[in-house]
């Protein structure tokens, strides 16, 4: 555990098996009081990892306020056990329902992303292997909700919610405005790109995501925490790189799609990865999982601009050139 500020801790609690490799946890204390930023997944690991931060800082879990920046289970996996150990959970009211649903969102994601023409013979079993689903919180919560402008105080530091949907649709941010640090979350991370995934057809979250890249571009920020790998200082270096790797993401989708109409997993299949692996085929399927949603992300932005349309056949959606 390293003291990045006073009183402001970063625990790194291990992913196992995941490309993400760990989970930055903040906690923050100050006036006899915890906050914890993130929890890590609902895993032996990580459940050791935070366990052990917070007994070496003390912590009383009937003085601590636990805030998930959104519901992805490597940030929640966690949250219902230290609120049933007497924590006070926060989180935004999207985030905090889809927590709460279960398993529901993942099945409905299944036949998503099959409409997206992934191989059924490949899904069978894909939600049982899926992070998200295996190491999500597994009891309600009774979350206290948190709406962009409100405030969430510890000791020194008083948090302002900047909320920035894209990444996920609640997903929130935290602003300490004196102290000029933003906590992140998987908004903006330094080392990876943030996975933007199509999770319904009634959003554009591409378009959402870079409106609230927009959103902080103009903070006084000196410090940036994201959600993993490296903290940094250059927000709006990074918020430029970002917009411009998107950019770039979607002309590559549309000259994909130059060739012949294409459902979302053949689209995925022949876009680059930053993966260690040779082809799209060898991907595990947890990834390809995320790649065929990310490539729907893209077409769907596309089609919301008006360069791409869509047909449908024997229950699969194909996407054209317009
Ligand atoms: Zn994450």
């Amino acid at each position: 555990m390293e003291e990045i500020r006073p009183g402001l801790y970063k625990a790194d609690l291990p992913l196992p098996k995941n490309p993400l490799k760990s989970l930055n946890c903040y906690i923050i204390q100050g006036d006899g009081e915890t906050l914890v930023i993130d929890t890590g997944f609902n895993c032996l690991e990580c459940h050791q990892a935070l366990f052990k931060s917070l007994d070496d800082l003390a912590v009383r879990l009937d003085n601590t306020k636990v805030f998930v920046t959104h519901m992805h289970a490597d940030h929640s996996g966690q949250v219902a056990e230290l609120a049933r150990e007497g924590a006070e959970a926060y989180c935004s009211r999207e985030d905090a329902e889809t927590i709460n649903a279960g398993e529901a969102p993942f099945l409905m994601m299944d036949v998503f992303i099959r409409t997206g023409g992934f191989p059924a013979q490949e899904l069978q079993n894909a939600v049982k292997k899926h992070p998200g689903y295996k190491y999500r919180a597994l009891e309600q919560v009774d979350f206290k909700i948190l709406d962009d402008g409100d405030f969430l105080s510890v000791g020194e530091y008083t948090f302002a919610c900047i909320k920035t949907p894209g990444h996920t649709w609640g997903h929130t941010c935290l602003y300490e405005k004196d102290k000029k640090i933003l906590i992140a979350g998987d908004h903006i991370l330094k080392d990876i790109t943030p996975n933007i995934s199509l999770w319904s057809d009634s959003f554009d979250p591409l378009s959402s995501y870079l409106a609230s890249l927009d959103l902080v571009s103009h903070l006084e920020v000196d410090l940036v925490l994201p959600g993993h790998r490296t903290i940094f200082t250059d927000l709006a270096g990074r918020i430029k790189e970002l917009k411009e790797h998107h950019q770039v993401r979607a002309a590559e989708v549309l000259e994909v799609l130059k060739a012949q109409p294409q459902n979302a997993y053949e689209v995925a299949a022949k876009m680059t990865w930053d993966m260690p692996y040779d082809s799209f085929d060898q991907f595990p399927l947890a990834q390809k999982w995320f790649a065929a949603s990310e490539a729907l992300a893209h077409l769907k932005y596309l089609e919301v601009k008006g360069l791409v349309g869509r047909t449908a056949r024997d229950g699969v959606t194909s996407f054209f050139c317009r």
